[in-house]
């Protein structure tokens, strides 16, 4: 180095080079590094200089002028870089070097990111394609590009740019299971090959990966938003061989980016109107929570030997103001994998809750509600406390709310599961476990539950005069509730021959279409104020 250049200058110098060079001293310690070179392994140039890299400052004193060998990258990674010595300078003890660094290509493996690359992407989808053959399957193939990556390569340096590479990488992989594949195809292209068994799989898949890169990227001190857009291809829906659906992919990916980015498009129209359909679907939901559409309607539960309404069953309603009444059948599923199940949840408790304290306020006699709790709102931190707060909020003893659970939610992680169910038993309400019989869990875990109430499912109703088989599996469960001294109740009961059934073999309690369809809170106020039914 000529003697006068400041540390400053020089390190000036090196940030505006293109070239990755690197400047060691004969102790064997990196005195400046280029932000290219930083760069081509992932690094911040201070992280270089910061870090101890033996094996590069032991190659930088070496005397050949070439050295190949393996350098620590970013996120825990591994480089094969090659190290050319273009110039160096002796002066009295100290030596300076200025190599040049080249990373290499291992075949078949992405360096930056340790994706598979390019030629395993297209191996992977003649794979696939010819698994799904056999298994009679679907494939999807997904060609995703990054919007702007480019501007954070100029504004930020390249170092930025791999940054995001890495974690998009990252959350891409997430996105997808394990038997399904991403690779990065070149610079800011990942190609993604899943297999699919409905179209629909295709649509959820997209939908998750647009969540994922939607948050944003830290890099540094920073927080980065870049956005993606991509394009899908089906096998065998709109191609029939291997080159004709990456072909697709690539095509629509060219569509989504012209059609303003930020996109995901299906090659096919279908699938596009589809997966519109239930974006669509997703903000009208959005809206109708901003804008009250939603409803609960009630119905009664009937003591099958009086005909006394003693409870009721709030279940919500959609009052759309296009398309009318909607059932939560055409809604809940989406709202549970949107999260927007959350929110309409609680509209649902509070309301009801309010209700029911207004009733008993107005005159009426006092009956048991239950509500609805979807899978991701059991599951969710705050439900415990919420259900405390609106019971304290209306007033309503606990006693008086029972919460519907599936039998599909109680065999996730039974330790807490039992937890939460005794955290809600212990602020005094009920836990029914709804459409028992139907989601296979083992009887035997059934005594570990701290629930108060079996609801035998419609399917197991609505043959039961008729079926003997299905008699039977009536029987046996209300024999367990005995048992197990839970209550009981029937749903479904469309005649009177399901009544006298489930109420000759013991049934206490029956809801369904015989007594009444779920009704509006005034009408039903007026159904309990006529007496019992019959
Ligand atoms: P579910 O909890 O098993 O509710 C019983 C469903 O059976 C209701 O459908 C009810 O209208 C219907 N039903 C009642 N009696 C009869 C009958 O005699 N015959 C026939 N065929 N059907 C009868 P709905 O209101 O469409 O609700 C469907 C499902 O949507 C509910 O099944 C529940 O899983 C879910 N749901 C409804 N409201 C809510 C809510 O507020 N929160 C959550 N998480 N889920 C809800
Ligand atoms: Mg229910
Ligand atoms: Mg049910």
């Amino acid at each position: 180095m000529e003697e006068g250049l400041s540390h400053n200058l020089v390190s000036g110098l090196l940030g505006q080079t293109a070239e990755a060079v690197v400047i060691g001293g004969a102790d064997g310690g990196v005195t400046h590094v280029s932000a290219a070179a930083a760069a081509l392994l992932g690094h911040e140039p201070r992280d270089m200089l910061g870090r101890a890299m033996p094996a590069l400052c032991a190659a930088l004193a070496q005397d050949g002028a070439l050295w190949q060998g393996v350098l620590p990258a970013a996120a825990g990674r591994e480089a094969r870089v090659t190290l050319r010595k273009s110039w160096i300078a002796v002066d009295g003890d100290q030596v300076a070097v200025i190599a040049r660094l080249e990373r290499e290509t291992a075949a078949g493996i992405d360096l930056l990111t340790g994706l598979p690359d390019v030629t395993i992407f297209h191996d992977r989808v003649q794979q696939a394609i010819l698994n799904a053959g056999r298994l009679k399957k679907s494939v999807a193939v997904m060609v995703l590009g990054v919007d702007r990556l480019a501007m954070v390569n100029e504004g930020l340096g390249s170092a930025a740019g791999d940054a995001v590479l890495v974690e998009l990488a990252e959350r891409l992989r997430r996105c997808v299971r394990q038997s399904d594949t991403v690779t990065r195809m070149d610079g800011d292209h990942f190609g993604m090959v899943l297999s699919i068994s409905a179209i629909d799989d295709g649509v959820l898949v997209a939908e998750k990966i647009f969540h994922a890169m939607g948050k944003p990227f830290v890099v540094g001190s920073r927080e980065l938003t870049v956005g993606a857009s991509a394009g899908i291809g089906l096998w065998p829906t709109d191609a029939d061989s291997h080159p004709e659906v990456v072909k697709k992919a690539e095509s629509a990916l060219r569509f989504a980016k012209a059609s303003g980015r930020g996109q995901y498009q299906f090659s096919s129209n279908d699938m596009n109107t589809r997966a519109r359909a239930r974006l669509e679907l997703e903000s009208r939901m959005r809206r109708a929570l901003t804008h009250s559409e939603f409803r609960v309607f009630y119905q009664p539960k009937v003591d099958a030997q009086s005909g006394v309404i003693v409870g009721m069953e709030a279940l919500v309603r959609w009052q759309d103001p296009e398309h009318g009444l909607i059932s939560p059948g055409d809604f809940i599923p989406v709202a549970e994998e949107t999260g927007l199940i959350i929110e309409i949840g609680s509209f649902v408790l509070a309301e009801a809750c309010r209700q029911n304290a207004a009733w008993v306020a107005e005159g009426l006699p006092r009956m048991k509600l239950s509500v609805n709790v979807s899978a991701r709102q059991f599951r969710s931190a705050g439900l415990v406390d919420e259900v405390s707060r609106v019971l304290a909020e209306t007033r309503l003893p606990p006693a008086q709310l029972e919460l519907e659970i599936t039998e599909s939610m109680l065999m996730d992680d039974i330790d807490r599961t039992v937890a939460k169910m005794q955290a809600l038993r212990d602020l005094g309400c009920g836990l029914s476990i709804d459409d028992f019989g139907t989601g296979y869990s083992s009887l035997s875990y059934l005594g570990m539950f701290p629930i108060t109430t079996l609801k035998i499912d419609r399917a197991f109703v609505k043959d039961v005069e008729s079926n003997p088989k299905t008699a039977e599996i009536a029987r046996a469960i209300i024999g367990l509730s005995k048992g197990l001294e839970l209550d009981i109740v029937a749903e479904g009961a469309e005649i009177i021959e399901h009544v006298q059934f489930l109420r000759d073999h013991g049934c206490a309690l029956v809801q369904g279409f015989y007594f009444s369809r779920p009704l509006p809170a005034h009408e039903f106020a007026d159904l309990v104020r006529r007496g019992p039914m019959k």
